[in-house]
């Protein structure tokens, strides 16, 4: 393994989720470049799909270890991601990493790092960090929005939120919200289990945030005060879309898609796609397709299933008819598409999205307005974060949380073509302009600064 010359040794630890680990990699290939050795810890399933994608010769000093799960006949190795994973193990797969802190122990004893960089569903792993004498820092990876609102939550009852503006839509969203800050505790208090809020107030003096100043650098002396930690800023930390070069130049339903993208005109077509563990039911399929039909725009509606539903072909799963009756209009795939490609393509006017953090970053780094369908989690907080910003609208559901296709529709064209989106897209735009002049060095500087500086003091105290 090389370190040669490097200023630190760092083991960056991130959930199993590809909305976590894809962050966790692009600040390990930024911290690379600046002569940072970097170990990241993931499992088989995982580190395989990331190699697929990168040339270890661009990064002779980022190493992937893997880390090994307990044996559970529930989760065999293909789960050990969320990605696929049936919904209802979610929880099996977090107390099976709980389990795996022994090993991970192991792994820094080999490793010896200066420093440990882990996520909020391991709380546990700077504690482990902490009995080596080994200083950790917690990556929070979605928006620092949904961090604030969560803590205030929890700290604050009955004190008034400050930014009322990123209260979730209606009803529906304000319950789930508040049932997640309430039952999160709850089902994290499993006796086994420490809350994962803990990660957060385990981090040593820092706790690095993957966000941009356009969109949220008013929050974060609020959030500062609220964790009693420096707020970090990584910046988007946006995937580079020529290392989706390889999916498409290896994968002959990608390369029809790209061929396909290619005839259509200019900003005339929507991506539908809701990430890599959201799933919508049957009722939101057949409203997301006549809302598609009747928006009179071209789509590429990505549909995915949970591993464990008994689903046979995409035409079941929506409306009878639909396919053809939109014809050369649009495009539905049932399987992983390379989503950064497909944005930065020129004939992509918008995106209608989960509005998972991963997702809307991507958006704004490349320009494309957003159409918010929040779905659960942080989400609905980020789609405020974002209408707040002035990058896109959101489709609004009925008090039981139902999606209705009028709505669907009104917001597509409003977004894509009607002169009521026009500030959304020239909002979208000067995003993507600021964000491609600027980039993220800036921020990946004062991350190394902060890095090396708690590693420093750990080393004189
Ligand atoms: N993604 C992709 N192809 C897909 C689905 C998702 O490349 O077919 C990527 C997407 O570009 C993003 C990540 O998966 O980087 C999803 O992360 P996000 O935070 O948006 O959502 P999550 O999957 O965590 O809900």
């Amino acid at each position: 393994m090389e370190s040669k010359g490097s200023i630190l040794n760092i083991v960056m630890f991130p959930w199993l989720a590809h909305g976590h680990v894809s962050p966790f990699l692009e600040l390990a290939k930024r911290l690379e470049k600046r002569n940072l050795t970097i170990h990241l810890c993931s499992t088989e399933v995982i580190l395989n799909s990331i190699k697929k994608k990168i040339s270890e010769n661009d990064y002779p000093f980022l190493h992937f270890i893997e880390i090994k799960l307990p044996f559970n006949p529930e989760l065999p190795p293909h789960h050990h991601t969320t990605s696929g994973l049936p919904p209802h193990l979610n929880y099996t797969l977090m107390r099976a990493l709980d389990m795996a802190s022994p090993y991970f122990s192991t792994i820094l004893k080999q490793v010896k790092p200066d420093l440990v960089i882990y996520d909020i569903h391991q709380p546990w792993a700077p504690e482990v960090a902490a009995s080596l004498s080994i200083p950790a820092v917690m990556f929070h990876t979605t928006s620092l929005s949904i961090l604030y609102y969560g803590f205030h939550m929890n700290l604050k009852q009955g004190v008034e939120f400050p930014y009322p503006e990123l209260n979730p839509q209606g009803s529906y969203f304000t319950k789930k919200v508040q049932k997640m800050f309430e039952t999160l505790p709850a089902e994290d208090n499993f006796e086994e289990r420490t809350p994962s809020h803990f990660s957060y107030l385990r981090s040593s003096e820092i706790v690095l945030t993957k966000t941009f100043r356009e969109v949220e650098e008013g929050y974060v002396d609020y959030t500062s005060s609220l964790l009693g930690k420096k707020v970090i800023i990584t910046g988007p930390l946006v995937t580079n879309p020529v290392e989706d070069d390889i999916i498409v130049e290896t994968d002959s339903t990608v390369k029809l898609v790209i061929k396909w993208l290619d005839m259509k005109e200019k900003a005339s077509t929507v991506l539908v796609s809701f990430g890599s563990e959201c799933y919508l039911s049957r009722e939101e399929r057949e409203e997301m397709a006549y809302g598609l039909e009747q928006s009179n725009v071209n789509f590429i509606w990505v549909i995915r299933f949970p591993m464990n539903e008994k689903i046979i072909s995409i035409e079941e799963s929506i409306p009878e008819g639909f396919l053809k009756r939109v014809g050369e209009r649009g495009l539905v795939i049932d399987k992983w598409v390379p989503q950064v490609k497909i944005l930065t393509h020129t004939s992509i006017g918008g995106f209608i999205s989960h509005c998972g953090w991963g997702s809307l970053t991507e958006a704004m780094g490349f320009g494309v307005p957003i159409i918010a369908v929040p779905v659960q989690y942080d989400q609905p907080i980020n789609a405020k974060v974002i209408v707040k910003a002035g990058a896109g609208a959101e489709i609004y559901r009925d008090e039981e949380g139902g999606l209705n296709r009028l709505e669907i529709a009104r917001v597509i064209k409003e977004v894509v073509l009607e002169d009521a989106g026009k500030e959304i897209r020239k909002k979208a735009r000067e995003m993507k302009e600021k964000l491609v002049i600027e980039g993220d060095d800036q921020e990946i500087d004062v991350v190394v600064k902060e890095l090396v500086r708690i590693c420093s003091k750990h080393n004189s105290s």
